[in-house]
């Protein structure tokens, strides 16, 4: 037997975890967040299981154009790097929606002339969280813009919560509120709610939803555990115990090797299976010992482990 680390994803919790983000906000389409390689559980395995979503979002175009070329046929949306006029170009060939939160994207745009193919475009505002978009007072000098590109298709809104994990936080209600004041007949559609959205700020539920980490059975809000929400863990990463020694306290983390303290544990011999994190060991516990979050653990998990699937749902497509 290889003493090889493995990550055993678990299909059927991710369909279930996605048939909960439909639950909590039922009249709202979903795209399921797949950037960052699925967060850590691949990315072709995810869109796999999650054949329900209405769409799938991710962080960079590579990702998409992967989708499309494995046959993705459903909506994709790339959140953020497309730049330039080569981007979009190769955007629009793949039918593939792009987020628009720079002026300078605007130029580029304005050099495709029309072609069959149109862009629909997700204008971005920044309702407070100062990582990308325009301020509300450009949005409607920027919308008229988009909308004499020939190019541009359909136009809608979107904005991304700051604070969502903090549903206490007044900013979410806020940003909520400068978002709501614009007019919907402005817009195609629009798009509000991540994980913490779907799960605890009803307001932000909009046309579009974008779950990301919900679906791999983390729980996106503070102080609050995936099952309380009735998630289930996805991904259980798990390796065996390769040597038991006696020794005096003090040990240490190493690249590949990680000591662990196993007094108390009286039954414990090599080759037992050690559960890092899933399946009766919430990711969050464990993020919340190593002073991290489960995206950052998620995220981590590269493809040197070893991935297994489990209940996967073969699909013809
Ligand atoms: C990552 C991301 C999401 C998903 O966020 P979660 O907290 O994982 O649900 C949604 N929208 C945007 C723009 C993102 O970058």
């Amino acid at each position: 037997m290889e003493f090889a680390p493995q990550a055993s994803i678990d299909h059927a919790a991710l369909r279930h975890n996605l048939k909960l983000a439909r639950q909590a906000a039922p009249s709202s389409r979903i795209w399921a967040v797949i950037k960052a390689d699925g967060y850590g559980h691949g990315l072709l395995r995810v869109a796999e299981a999650l054949h329900d979503a209405d769409g799938f979002a991710v962080a960079r175009l590579n990702e998409a154009l992967a989708l499309r070329q494995q046959g993705v046929v459903k909506p994709l949306l790339v959140l953020s790097a497309c730049i330039s006029r080569c981007d979009f170009d190769q955007a629009i060939e793949a039918d593939i929606q792009v987020v628009v939160h720079h002026r300078d994207q605007l130029d580029a745009l304005g050099a495709i002339s029309s072609s069959d193919q149109r862009l629909t475009v997700w204008l971005k505002l920044d309702t407070g969280m100062h990582r990308l978009g325009f301020a509300p007072s450009e949005l409607i000098e920027i919308l008229d813009r988009l909308k004499g590109l020939a190019i541009v298709d359909e136009i809608n809104l979107m904005s991304h919560l700051a604070n969502g994990d903090e549903p206490q936080d007044p900013l979410t209600s806020a940003q909520c509120e400068q978002l709501l004041q614009f007019d919907p007949a402005l817009f195609n559609a629009r798009s509000m709610a991540n994980s913490a959205g779907v799960l605890a700020n009803p307001a932000s539920h909009l046309d579009w939803n974008r779950p990301g980490i919900m679906l791999y059975g983390a729980s996106p809000l503070l102080d609050t555990t995936a099952e309380q929400f009735g998630l289930q863990p996805v991904m259980t990463l798990s390796s065996r115990v390769i040597a038991l020694k006696a020794c005096r306290a003090g040990g240490r983390v190493s690249m590949d090797m990680l000591c662990v303290d196993a007094r108390g544990l009286s039954d414990i011999q090599v080759g037992d299976e050690a559960v890092l994190w899933g399946r009766g060991l919430p990711v969050e516990e464990i993020a919340r010992a190593a002073g991290t979050i489960a995206y950052e653990l998620l995220c981590g998990i590269k493809q040197r482990v070893r991935f297994i699937d489990l209940n996967r749902q073969q699909l013809e497509v």
